[in-house]
């Protein structure tokens, strides 16, 4: 996603060049099947950008490119779209739920209350949530937070009889039912915390943030409170548990440069 103004937004460039955004997914290879969270915009995106609203593409600009959508950087690592069993998502928003057509068989995974805001949307997040995302009717599974005790946050288990150790942390604020998702890995564990904050700096202590970020998370929210009191949690916790606990967000590049360089991935024009 590339919106103009990338000092603001990023604290890097010029104040009229465009940002570089992206949609960091997550791809498990379980056991049993993939397990993806989150799928960034889908194939339906690509093909028709207008679906996505118009005040988003001016704003937000996306590049939207049918090469970077998760089925086929699924593909492109030699893995079959169609293991995809479960799909674990952070929220509903368009940015984050554009895929799901692009997994109909899979199990979509997701608290109770982003589901409800989702399908009876409020006039102010009509624009936020895109029904053509569940036209084909996903295979909806909703968890109640609670009953799993995470670093001092309550979580739920998401796949209890599979080997994955995923847990759903509940991050309410940006949406009504916003989670994050922490994934075991060797003795730590890597949380994905969607869009409870959007810039590393955040999390850091002391916490900083692009203005112009910081601006948008609080235009882009539902309440901002819980938003605060939770964005603090996940500070405080990067601060005593960052050795064990691996952080990320949706949208702040650096994670993923860190991560995986998409060498193999030619750019969006
Ligand atoms: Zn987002």
């Amino acid at each position: 996603m590339c919106p103009r103004g990338a000092r603001l937004v990023t604290g890097e460039g010029g104040l009229f060049e465009r940002a570089k955004l992206v949609c960091h997914c997550l791809l498990i290879e379980g056991a049993d099947g993939l397990v993806l969270v989150d799928t960034g915009f889908g194939l339906d995106d690509v093909r028709d950008p207008r679906q996505l609203g118009r005040v988003f593409g001016a704003l937000i600009g996306p590049r939207l490119n049918a090469l970077e959508t998760a089925a086929s950087q699924i593909r492109e690592r030699g893995l079959d779209p169609e293991d995809v069993r479960h799909i674990i998502t952070t929220h509903l928003d368009l940015d984050h739920a554009g895929g799901l057509p692009d997994f109909p068989r899979a199990e979509v995974h997701l608290l109770g209350a982003e589901l409800e805001a989702a399908m009876n949307p409020g006039w102010r997040d009509r624009t936020r949530y895109v029904a053509a995302h569940w036209a084909h009717g996903p295979r909806w599974v909703t968890h109640e937070g609670g009953g799993e005790e995470w670093y001092g946050f309550d979580g739920v288990r998401v796949l209890p009889s599979s080997e994955e150790e995923i847990l759903l942390i509940p991050l309410i604020g940006h949406t009504h039912g916003h989670t994050g998702v922490a994934v075991r890995e060797g003795d730590g564990w890597l949380f994905h915390c969607g869009d409870a904050y959007f810039h590393h700096g955040e999390v850091a202590t002391p916490p900083h943030c692009p203005p112009g970020l910081a601006a948008f998370a609080a235009i882009d929210q539902v309440d901002a409170e819980a938003r605060l009191s939770n964005r603090e949690r996940l500070r405080e916790l990067a601060a005593r548990a960052g050795g064990e606990v691996r952080l990320i967000c949706s949208h702040d590049p650096l994670y993923l440069q860190a991560r995986a360089p998409l060498s193999s991935v030619p750019s969006a024009g």
